[in-house]
């Protein structure tokens, strides 16, 4: 029996990883179903983690991360999970989509989130050829040519400047007219000259034919406007992997707020004992990479002494 498993290798899964093989527990194995890293990984810059000032992109910001926990004994395991159950011992049983499982006395998930689609007619037939939601992974693919980019937060106006890097030009398309991005990340944004600000206004549609987008149209306050470009970015927000909680009867395993987080205390813990969640996946989780790293050092330090107890107790 593992005595912590962690499902989720991003920024949070990794340093409970760490923590935990660092403050003794022995067989820690953490279960990514990709390449560990997290969805930072997509992101073209950092520039906010404290200590480290030189700009990087997500893949080489946390290209040290890993071995760094292995160093100190954490297993990584390429598995995707299926679900979390509770065993009649009090430990869990964790089933893997292989229809394979292992048992762990303590669970930390940290599966994190993955972008909300927009929502406009033609973004499911054209999702990947055309549509996307990474422009580290598909940027390049638009080189000198125009694209859109929808949203007004953060990732939006961030990714909307480094295509403006790539590209000719790049439409920004927002809902309202103000945004939800960081004051200096707009002020850049609007000093960027190739990029246009399309604001009140949203996607109506996006069409093509069987080579992928041939453009956009929008629905704006002066009417409807048709831009004829290859590609859209969309960065609408984030939705919860809370899936692995689900139980056969459609119950979760343990509390969640009402948007599908699950809820937490300030150590990380669920409502079930054992059981604790970490970073973009918690309750009132600030969606940054040092709070998820922080969240994931804390539920450790609160797995170790939950297992030691167990152990005491069997
Ligand atoms: P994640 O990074 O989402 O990692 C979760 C991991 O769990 C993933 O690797 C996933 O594959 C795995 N997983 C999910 N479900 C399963 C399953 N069933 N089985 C196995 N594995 C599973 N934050 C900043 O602080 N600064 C920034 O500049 C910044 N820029 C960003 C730019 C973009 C484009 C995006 C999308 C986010 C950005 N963020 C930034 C936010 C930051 O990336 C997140 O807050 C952080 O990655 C959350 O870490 P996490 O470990 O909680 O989850
Ligand atoms: P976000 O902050 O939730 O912003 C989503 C944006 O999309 C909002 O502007 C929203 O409009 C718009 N939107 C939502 N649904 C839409 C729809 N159906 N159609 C059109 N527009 C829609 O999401 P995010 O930018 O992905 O950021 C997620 C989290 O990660 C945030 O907490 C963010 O701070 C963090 N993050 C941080 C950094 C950084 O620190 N540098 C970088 C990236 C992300 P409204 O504004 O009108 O609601």
């Amino acid at each position: 029996m593992l005595e912590l498993a962690i499902i989720g290798g991003g920024p949070a899964g990794i340093t409970a990883g760490l923590y935990a093989c660092r403050g003794g527990l022995k067989d820690v194995v953490m279960f990514d179903m990709g390449m560990p890293g997290g969805q930072i990984t997509q992101s073209s810059e950092i520039e906010n983690y404290p200590g480290v000032k030189e700009v990087k992109s997500g893949l080489d910001f946390m290209q040290d991360w890993l071995p760094q926990a292995e160093h100190f004994g954490l297993k990584f395991e390429m598995s995707a999970v299926d679900k979390i159950t509770k065993n009649h011992d009090g430990s869990f049983k964790v089933s893997f989509l292989d229809g394979s499982s292992q048992d762990a006395i303590s669970v930390i998930v940290a599966t994190g989130s993955v972008p909300k689609r927009g929502g406009f007619e033609g973004e499911g037939e054209f999702f990947g050829r055309g549509v996307s939601t990474c422009a580290t992974c598909d940027g390049f693919f638009y080189k000198g040519k125009e694209v859109v980019v929808l949203g007004g937060g953060d990732s939006a106006l961030e990714e909307a400047h480094y295509l403006a890097k790539i590209c000719k030009k790049v439409y920004l398309v927002h809902r309202r007219d103000s945004f939800r991005a960081a004051p200096s990340t707009v002020e850049r944004v609007k000093r960027t000259e190739n990029i246009e600000l399309i604001l009140n206004a949203s996607v109506k549609k996006v069409f093509g034919d069987a080579m992928g987008v041939s453009g956009v149209e929008l629905d704006t306050k002066d009417g409807i406007r048709t831009l004829d470009v290859p590609g859209i970015f969309v960065f609408v927000g984030r939705n919860v992997n809370n899936g692995v909680l689900k139980q056969e009867d459609g119950s979760y395993l343990c509390e969640l707020a009402q948007s599908g987080e699950i809820k937490v205390d300030l150590k990380m813990r669920t409502n079930v004992a054992g059981l604790f969640a970490a970073g973009d996946v918690r309750s009132d989780a600030a969606r940054q990479v040092v709070c998820a790293a922080a969240d994931g050092a804390v539920a450790a330090l609160e797995a170790i002494s939950y297992v030691d107890n167990f152990k005491g107790g069997h």
